[in-house]
């Protein structure tokens, strides 16, 4: 017999391919400097939370009974919290969500995690589309669920249907959709996701029970043009909302987010009893109490995205005018690079070479590009692009 669980085991050993690049790049910056590596490994947000967070904190601190600030709040969050939360998101999108529909999370991470445990039943499969952040087999799979992978549409990142009619079946419980994208920073339009829901609903029919679309947004208020990101329940009624404040209030150590179970949402209160379960039964119970009420007191606040949309353009371009094939990313922080070479993991090391730290796509279920994350400083992506272009004339 096993001492320990051996899945959580391997998981715990053999790390992810962005941790294990962000580790290496430690290491480099420590022997050349830090100012010598160019590091495009990680989604963590370098533009600073705005000034309403810290003030909200102070405020708080001083304003608040100090066992009541940081003591628990109901399991399912603070009753005030949901109470604003519902309120902007009734009117930023007019969904039909109330206080009693919100379940306050550690952010996305445990948004995803509790909403899979809650619908995973035995034979259930969730499915992703490429290009996926990879850490959805890991959630998927520690829920008891069968992860099942749509191949990507390599021309507009969009979805393959004709994929997507072969991988729906009866067994399937929820379908994970992630707009805009990290990889790939492409925002599912209006026709793609009335495609879906119309694709979803005839098999809701056909098999006699519901779909759930599991809308992962920690990125949408991420958006640098006037490009619509459609809210998923307006168009699909069993829609799971897993939303995190990481990105978009630059506070992704803070650990605070929701899930929203829309009123419309087929077997609404066996779903949000589920939630409430799941949340239960991983430890996910009473998020933390101080960023609950930051949260609440910011909402409709997000740091500067300008910087963030300099740095698309000041990449985007650069990369592009010397020989790079990029995806546009409208929104979130990364740019999807195509490999100048079949093997992603290759380049990605010869990239090592010039000291640039990208990520090989193969993790994110489709081969042959590589990821920068651009949510670094501006100065650090000028100083790159030399290492960029000496990287594309190993090519030529
Ligand atoms: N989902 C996606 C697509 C992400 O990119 C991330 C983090 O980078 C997460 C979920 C997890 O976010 P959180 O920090 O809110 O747990």
């Amino acid at each position: 017999m096993s001492i320990v669980n051996e899945k959580m085991m391997g998981l715990g050993t053999v790390r992810s391919a962005i941790r294990d690049l962000f580790e290496y790049g430690l290491k480099r910056k420590k022997e050349i400097g830090a100012e010598n590596v160019f590091d495009f490994s990680l989604g963590n947000p370098s533009v600073p939370a705005p000034p309403e967070v810290n003030e909200s904190i102070r405020g708080l601190l001083d304003s608040t009974d100090s066992v009541v600030l940081h003591g628990y709040t109901s399991a399912v969050g603070a009753e005030d919290v949901r109470e604003k939360i519902a309120a902007d998101i009734q009117a930023r999108f007019g969904a039909k969500i109330d206080k009693n529909d919100l379940y306050m999370t550690c952010g996305a991470a445990a948004s995803l995690t509790i909403t899979l445990n809650a619908l995973s039943t035995p034979g259930s499969e969730f499915i992703a589309i490429a290009p996926f952040f990879p850490e959805y087999r890991v959630f998927s799979e520690a829920a008891g669920g069968v992860f099942k992978v749509v191949p990507a549409d390599t021309e507009k990142f969009q979805i393959r249907f004709d994929a997507l009619a072969e991988t729906v079946n009866e067994r399937t419980k929820a379908l994970i959709v992630n707009s805009p994208n990290n990889p790939t920073g492409v925002i599912f339009t209006r026709k793609t996701i009335e495609e879906l829901a119309a694709f979803l609903r005839a098999r809701e029919e056909e098999y006699g029970h519901p779909i759930f679309l599991i809308a992962d947004e920690p990125y949408r208020e991420l958006v640098y043009e006037d490009v619509e990101v459609p809210y998923l329940p307006n168009l699909y009624d069993d829609t799971i909302v897993c939303y995190s404040f990481s990105k978009s209030l630059s506070l992704p150590g803070e650990r605070i987010g929701y899930i929203a179970v829309p009123k419309d949402c087929a077997e609404h209160d066996a779903v949000f009893a589920a939630v409430a379960g799941a949340g239960r039964a991983l430890g996910y119970v009473c998020a933390p109490s101080l960023m609950q009420r930051v949260v609440k007191e910011c909402l409709g606040k997000t740091s500067d995205l300008s910087v963030y949309k300099k740095n698309r353009d000041l990449l985007y371009n650069a990369l592009v005018s010397c020989g790079y094939d990029c995806v546009y990313p409208d929104g979130a922080f990364y740019l999807f690079v195509k490999s100048p070479e079949p093997d992603a993991k290759a380049f990605a090391e010869k990239a090592k070479k010039h000291e640039l730290l990208i990520v090989p796509s193969d993790s994110f279920g489709c081969e042959g590009y590589v990821r920068l994350a651009y949510c670094v400083s501006t100065d650090m992506i000028e100083r790159s692009l030399p290492a960029f272009e000496a990287l594309m004339k190993e090519y030529r």
